[in-house]
């Protein structure tokens, strides 16, 4: 059953109980409903790929309280700073450089080492991060492919039964998902055109890179998670539905893992898909490195089932063992 939560103290105070149990709660922005989860809990967050039955990672906003919580786990320029004093709270959000010690797990953000920010503009939903203090990982709450919702009952009948809970709040006055801008590159890119109008940002940066919504399909495509040039990827070789492993290879294990590895990276020992999916990213650096380190010939990923998260994890995996043109640029951008 998912509870219908008033939207009270009462309300913010059994969502907040709820999220940090790493349940899912979906709450009110003022773009659309988004699905939270804690972002600082792995097995939280990839609970949000399985419900939202996506095929594939792609990287979640993480919503914070005020500009100053957001600026803790990722590196502002003077930019950043500006267009948050300009525009948050509200549908703006901005992807940022990860600072070193940003405690959120690299599942969050499908791997990569920048991270989506906003500050959302709805009373109810900041009296909630406030209460969390943690920030929130939330894309919207639909089904993969469906339409996103803005209004508790779209909630209910996309994901009722699938998550524990909906605040019961406002319908979303703007009703589009925010703006995403990326401030790694200059001029900064317009990733995603929403609910904050182009031109508003623009008078502030001048003209963004990137495409205008109807000629945005190529470009866009291009950056899309999995391909951009400073998305994860090992250095080392990865063979895909091991089913026995050399004494020179690292191992990545899903279910009892196989005997003989140099090092084993378990991602589940019970064979649980959600704590696979949290584990993942973690487990592929740990093993390039000790690759690097003990000179192995590289990785054997054990196979993992086509069903739930599973459909995402490989498709990771497949893109990671994949002959990449791009390869070169990776190691520029990730090693540099
Ligand atoms: P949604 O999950 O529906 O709110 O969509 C989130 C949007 O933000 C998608 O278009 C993502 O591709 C984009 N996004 C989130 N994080 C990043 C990031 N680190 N780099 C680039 N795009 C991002
Ligand atoms: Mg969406």
């Amino acid at each position: 059953m998912t509870e219908l939560l008033p939207p009270d103290s009462a309300g913010i105070a059994r969502a907040v109980a709820l999220l940090l149990e790493g349940e899912l709660v979906a709450l009110p922005t003022e773009t659309v409903y988004g699905l939270g989860a804690d972002a600082t809990n792995a097995e939280a967050v990839a609970r949000i790929y399985a419900v939202k039955e996506r095929p594939r990672f792609n990287p979640l906003i993480c919503h914070y309280p005020d500009a100053e919580a957001a600026f803790a786990h990722v590196e502002a320029s003077a930019l950043a700073l500006q267009l948050a004093k300009a525009f948050w709270p509200g549908p703006l959000t901005l992807v940022l450089p990860r600072k070193p010690d940003c405690p959120l797990p690299l599942l969050v953000s499908a791997g990569l080492e920048t991270l989506a920010v906003r500050v959302p503009q709805t009373a109810l939903t900041l009296a909630l991060l406030r209460a969390l203090s943690r920030p929130l990982a939330a894309p919207s709450a639909n089904r993969s492919g469906a339409v996103s919702p803005t209004e508790p009952a779209h909630v209910l009948a996309e994901l009722g039964g699938r998550i524990a809970a909906v605040l019961n709040g406002p319908a979303c006055p703007i009703g589009v998902e925010s703006t995403v801008i990326d401030l790694t590159e200059m001029p900064p890119r317009l990733l995603r055109p929403g609910g904050l109008p182009r031109k508003a940002i623009e008078a502030f940066t001048g003209p963004l890179a990137g495409p205008l919504p109807h000629e945005a399909r190529a470009p866009q495509a291009l950056r899309s998670p999995g391909q951009l040039a400073s998305h994860y990827a090992p250095r080392a070789k990865l063979r895909l539905e091991a089913r026995e492993v050399a004494a020179n290879e690292a191992l990545l294990a899903f279910g009892p893992p196989l005997a003989g590895a140099a090092v084993t990276f378990s991602l589940s020992s019970r064979g649980d898909l959600v704590e696979a999916a949290a584990r993942l990213f973690s487990g592929l650096r740990w093993l390039d490195q000790e690759v690097a380190r003990l000179d192995l010939a590289g990785i054997a990923a054990m196979p993992i089932p086509e069903e739930g998260l599973g459909e995402a994890i490989n498709d990771r995996l497949r893109r990671a063992a994949a002959p990449r043109p791009l390869g070169r640029r990776m190691e520029v951008a990730l090693h540099a």
